[in-house]
């Protein structure tokens, strides 16, 4: 069956970015945002594939190797548990690397392409402006930015503060959430 995708850029909306270091390389650098688990149990109940789109260039520029980039996505889905994302897809920034970089809309057509995907009633929600850049080339509608330490140049359909405010932005669009079956 055909369904609407929820994308989710990584750092700044999962995790919190690790300010002031530029990079995630170790688990001990990982803060969940807070609000994240309530709002992937609402997108999920609402129906949505949960897709996580990410740049990782600290691969490409040798600070993590691959597999420790797995393993560290392995942790997070690990501890998600019912709420892990259904696809991951990332930028490492490799010279092989077949995943192009944001705002390139790769990351979205090759999750689209393997889950069925419709695009037209996905949302995307990012901190930067390449995520929403990357969303509007896709055809990705539905734009949520994070508002935060970063420059907004292009601006989203909808601004928040925390992840807090996604769930009533959700319902009023929406309508309510549905029970989870
Ligand atoms: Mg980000």
């Amino acid at each position: 069956m055909i369904r609407p995708a929820f994308f989710f850029d990584r750092d700044g909306v999962v995790n919190l970015d690790p300010d002031p270091e530029p990079y995630v390389v170790s688990w001990d650098q990982w803060k969940w945002t807070p609000g994240l688990f309530d709002l992937l149990a609402d997108v999920k109940a609402r129906g949505f594939a949960t897709i996580l789109v990410t740049s990782q260039r600290c691969v490409g520029k040798g600070l993590l190797l691959p597999q420790d980039l797995e393993i560290l996505h392995g942790r997070m889905q690990e501890i998600l548990g019912d709420l892990a994302f259904d696809t991951i897809r990332v930028h490492t920034g490799l010279p092989n690397d077949p995943i192009p970089p944001k705002p390139d809309p790769g990351m979205i057509v090759s999750a689209m392409e393997e889950h069925a995907l419709d695009l037209s009633r996905s949302w995307l929600i990012g901190d930067a402006d390449r995520d929403i850049a990357m969303a509007n080339a896709a055809g990705v509608p539905h734009t949520i930015r994070v508002l935060g330490l970063k420059p907004v140049t292009v601006p989203a359909l909808h601004a928040v503060r925390t992840l807090m405010q996604v769930q009533p932005l959700l319902e009023t669009i929406l309508g309510p959430r549905p029970a989870r079956a």
